[in-house]
C-alpha cells in the first residue's frame, strides 16, 4: 500500500468551500447577446493579435470560438505547447489558473491573459508551497513527481511535472532506475499510478473536487441500465470507480478510446466540459455523465468544475476589452519551474508519446 501524507490542510473541505464560495457563476445571455458577444471578441483578438486556447472542459460556445479564431482547444499541455508554438503576441487562456502559469513559463515573452484569476483547482490549493517544501525536505532520497495541476512554485521545487497520459511511463522510468517516488497533489492518480507500475510512490493527500465526487455505486446501477455502454474514467476518480471501468485515461485519451471502442454508449466520468468534443468527433454515438454523490458533494455543480464554469463569452470579452488580468510569474520561480517542465517534454519526445494531459 502507498504511505499517504496526513494533511489537514489537504483534507479539509472547508477551505475548498471557502474557495467556492469565491466562484460567481456566468450570467445566462441571450442568443442574440451571445452572437454580439463573440463579434466583439473577434475583433479584440484580431487587435490585439491574440490567440484563445481553451481546455476541453470550458462551454462548448468557448471551445468552437477558439477554433474558429485560430486558436486551440485541448488538454494543459497541448493548450500551452500551442501557445508556445504559435505566432500570436498574447495569449488568452480559458481554463484554470495553473494552465495560464505553464503557458507563461513555456512563452515569458507572450502576455498570458485569463478570463479571471480567480479560477483556480482544488489540487493547486491543497497543495501549498510551504507545506509541501517541508514534506520534500523531509523526504531528500525520493524523486519529486508533482502534476500539472499545480502552482508555478510548487512546479519549480519539483524534479519533475507529468500530465496524466505520461505519469505511468515516468513512474515506470524512475522505478526501474531504482528510485522512489514523492507524488503529488493527486491522491487518485497517485494510487492509480503506484498500483499499475508498482513503483515505490509517497503521497500528498488531495484530490480533484470533481472527479472524488463520482461513486462506483451509482455506476454499478447506472450500467444495469444501459448494459452495453462502455464506461470511461478519469484516473483521477477514486479506485472504484477505475476498477469497474473499461477503459482509464487522460482527457484527449478518452476522446481517441470513444472513437476507436465499436460501444454506441459510453458512461463517462469526467466533466461534462469534454462532452462537447466527445459529440463532436463520434456524432452518432450516445455520451451519459457518471453519476455523482449528490446534494453532500462538494462539487456543486454535478461533473463540471466551479472553476472552469467561471470562463464565460462575458469574462473573455471583458478580459480582452481590459487586459488587466495578465500571468505574472517571478522570473527566479518561472526558470525553475521550466526544469521539471522540459524533461517531461523531452522525455516524452524520447519515448515518441504523445504527451496528452488532463485538467
Ligand atoms: S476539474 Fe478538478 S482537476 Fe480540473 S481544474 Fe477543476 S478541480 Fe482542478
Amino acid at each position: 500500500m502507498p504511505n499517504t501524507l496526513s494533511s489537514q490542510l489537504a483534507s479539509d473541505k472547508k477551505i475548498v468551500r471557502q474557495y467556492l464560495s469565491r466562484a460567481g457563476a456566468p450570467h445566462p445571455m441571450s442568443a442574440a447577446d451571445a452572437e454580439d458577444c463573440k463579434s466583439e471578441i473577434i475583433s479584440l483578438l484580431n487587435k490585439r493579435n491574440a490567440r484563445l486556447v481553451a481546455h476541453y472542459y470550458t462551454e462548448g460556445v468557448l471551445q468552437e470560438l477558439a477554433e474558429e479564431t485560430g486558436g486551440f482547444v485541448g488538454d494543459s499541455l497541448e493548450m500551452a505547447r500551442f501557445g508556445h508554438d504559435c505566432d500570436g503576441e498574447m495569449l488568452v487562456v480559458a481554463g484554470v489558473r495553473f494552465m495560464g502559469e505553464t503557458a507563461k513559463i513555456l512563452s515569458p515573452q507572450k502576455t498570458v491573459l485569463m478570463p479571471t484569476l480567480d479560477a483556480t483547482c482544488s489540487l493547486d490549493i491543497a497543495c501549498p508551497i510551504e507545506d509541501f517544501a517541508h514534506f520534500c525536505d523531509a523526504h531528500p532520497d525520493r524523486e519529486v513527481v508533482v502534476y500539472a495541476n499545480t502552482s508555478a512554485a510548487v512546479k519549480a521545487r519539483a524534479d519533475w511535472v507529468v500530465t496524466s497520459s505520461i505519469a505511468l511511463e515516468v513512474a515506470e522510468y524512475l522505478s526501474e532506475q531504482g528510485k522512489q517516488i514523492l507524488w503529488a497533489p493527486d491522491k487518485h492518480l497517485g494510487s492509480y499510478v503506484q498500483r499499475v507500475t508498482g513503483a515505490d510512490v509517497l503521497l500528498w493527500d488531495a484530490a480533484c473536487i470533481v472527479h472524488e465526487e463520482f461513486k462506483s455505486r451509482g455506476l454499478e446501477d447506472m450500467r444495469r441500465l444501459h448494459p452495453n455502454a462502455a464506461i470511461l474514467a478519469h484516473p483521477e476518480s477514486p479506485q472504484a470507480v477505475l476498477e469497474i471501468s473499461d477503459f482509464v485515461g487522460s482527457t484527449t485519451q478518452i476522446i481517441t478510446a470513444s472513437q476507436r471502442l465499436p460501444n454506441e454508449e459510453f458512461i463517462v466520468a469526467t466533466d461534462r466540459g469534454i462532452f462537447h468534443k466527445l459529440q463532436q468527433a463520434s456524432p452518432t454515438k450516445t455520451f451519459i455523465v457518471a453519476p455523482t454523490a449528490g446534494e453532500d458533494a462538494t462539487c456543486r455543480s454535478c461533473a463540471h468544475c466551479p472553476w472552469m464554469a467561471m470562463n464565460s463569452l462575458e469574462s473573455l470579452r471583458a478580459s480582452l476589452s481590459n487586459p488587466v488580468n495578465a500571468i505574472e510569474i517571478d522570473p527566479e520561480v518561472a526558470r525553475d519551474a521550466m526544469k521539471p517542465l522540459t524533461r517531461m517534454l523531452k522525455f516524452a519526445r524520447e519515448q515518441r508519446l504523445a504527451v496528452r494531459g488532463k485538467a
